[in-house]
């Protein structure tokens, strides 16, 4: 492989932006997946790029389980999982790397030393907390960072290592903290423009952070994608393109459907409830900073890079019907029934209790009898239902999915309702959502008949589109074709 080359800075042109890059998991696993990221990074482009990687697929659950077991008392078995997540590293590091392997080796080992010493301390305190989460899993970002940085100097691209902490600053809500956006985005723009502006290509782990103080945080998981966002904004990127293993967003997920086919463009909005509903496209909270910045987003694959992938704009013209369908399985549906009448001040009250206890709730219908709430966990319900007794009797059930079919023109359209409830009319819904959002119709269903429901309605809507749907889909620029991949 070559020496760094000059070819970044000669291609420098900040006027008309920079194009933030972000590989998922999936897109570093392995040293096949980083020659090919490599090759993508390395195409000749007339915008500078950031990079923004991904732990390497798996490894983040692998030293969260190695977290557990050190909190579970089992140091040594920890400490194995830990040996084998620094043994891949080596290997894939020692086929992709030249020249520069022993300064990445050692690099390698000073992170697992620390890793160690972190592991011992968590056996110590019989106990995983927030803040030691955050300086485990982060590690995995940390160590994909210098991996790929190197990896890219050895294919002749003039990478820079970027410490994502120097840069992403965040509250202290450790596991799910969130950007400090003007001090994110002066370091942004101190530490990391500078290198694009000598023609540098910046590589910075995703998901990790740090608070002003410097204790490490991360974004929740699967916050890499949000990193990316976070960072385009802060640079004014013209453009964030996601790199995963599939070809973009598809009409639903193809694991429950194999007739999944993907979605040309969606708007900013549309992928946003997509997300919220369940699709693990993006991670939900990844769109406000690029629709902010007004920054396209493209979802792409990086094993199939001249497939176009979905584009995601702030605009898009409606075509009729519904682009995609979606479902979030685990779902529990909490029935609060008042011990006299509704009150007003019941409805407060439970907004006040399942914030108490830090309990999210995922949707919400009312009538004049009762109250119906939907959670994606169950765990805390009986403490809250200890707290509201003597004003409601709080009731709930599990196993439940959620249904949601997503499209500009959902709302407009009461005949996608009829079409929908009769391509499952005998599959029992519990609770419907309709009109809350403009481009989304949900429904409740028992989980173990969401798989078949998704299946009836992605016929009913995408394999034998009505003459006159076809007609308008095939006129219109952005087609009914919708998006969902694996995560990564
Ligand atoms: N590695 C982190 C996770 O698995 C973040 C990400 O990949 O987006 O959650
Ligand atoms: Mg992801």
């Amino acid at each position: 492989m070559n020496e760094p080359s000059q070819e970044g800075r000669e291609a420098a042109d900040l006027s008309c932006g920079c194009v933030v890059m972000k590989f998922g998991g999936t897109s570093v696993e392995d040293a096949a997946a980083i020659r090919r990221l490599c090759q993508l990074v390395a195409r000749p482009s007339a915008q500078p790029r950031v990079v923004v990687v991904s732990a390497l697929a798996r490894v983040t659950d692998q030293l969260m389980s190695a977290g557990e077991a050190a909190a579970a008392g089992h140091l040594d078995s920890a400490r194995e999982m830990l040996q084998v997540v620094h043994q891949r590293h080596q290997n894939v590091g020692g086929a992709v790397v030249r020249g520069e392997l022993t300064r990445l080796f050692g690099e390698f080992d000073a992170e697992f030393t620390a890793l160690d010493s972190l592991l011992r301390r968590i056996a110590s305190d019989k106990a995983l907390l927030p803040c030691a989460q955050d300086s485990l899993l982060g590690a995995g970002e940390s160590l994909s960072s210098k991996l790929i940085h190197s990896a890219l100097r050895s294919s002749g691209v003039n990478a820079s290592l970027v410490d994502a902490r120097e840069c992403i600053v965040t509250d202290a809500a450790h596991t799910r903290a969130t950007p400090l956006w003007d001090e994110t985005n002066q370091r942004l723009q101190s530490v990391v423009l500078p290198l694009l502006e000598s023609g540098q290509v910046p590589v910075m782990g995703g998901f990790v952070g740090a608070t002003r103080d410097g204790i490490p945080t991360t974004l929740g998981r699967g916050g890499s994608d949000f990193s990316a966002s976070i960072v385009a904004a802060g640079l004014h990127a013209s453009r964030i393109e996601i790199w995963t293993d599939v070809d973009g967003i598809l009409t639903t997920d193809p694991n429950l459907c194999p007739e999944a086919r993907r979605v040309a463009r969606m708007s900013f909005d549309e992928a946003a409830d997509l997300a919220y509903f369940g699709a693990r496209v993006l991670h939900p909270a990844t769109l406000a900073p690029a629709m902010r910045g007004n920054i396209p987003v493209w979802v792409l694959n990086s094993r199939n890079p001249e497939c176009p992938g979905t584009e995601i704009v702030a605009f898009c013209e409606p075509v009729d019907g519904v682009k995609a369908i979606t479902t979030k399985r685990g779902v529990a549906i909490v029935d609060v029934e008042p011990v006299r009448w509704f009150a007003p001040e019941l409805l407060r009250e439970v907004f006040d209790v399942f914030e108490r206890h830090e309990h999210s709730l995922d949707l919400l219908s009312a009538s004049r009898g009762s109250l119906a709430l939907l959670v994606s966990s169950v765990s805390g319900l009986p403490a809250i239902a200890e707290e509201l007794k003597g004003m409601a009797n709080v009731r709930w059930e599990n196993h439940k999915a959620l249904v949601c079919l997503v499209g500009e023109q959902v709302r407009r359209r009461p005949e996608i309702a009829s079409q929908a409830f009769r391509a499952i009319g005998d599959i029992e819904v519990r609770m419907i959502c309709q009109g809350a959002s403009e481009r989304s119709i949900s429904f409740l269903v028992e989980e173990s008949r969401a798989e078949e429901a998704v299946q009836r309605l992605h016929r009913a809507f995408f394999s034998n589109p009505e003459p006159a749907m076809e007609r308008r889909a095939s006129l219109a620029m952005c087609q009914a074709e919708w998006a969902w991949h694996g995560a990564d």
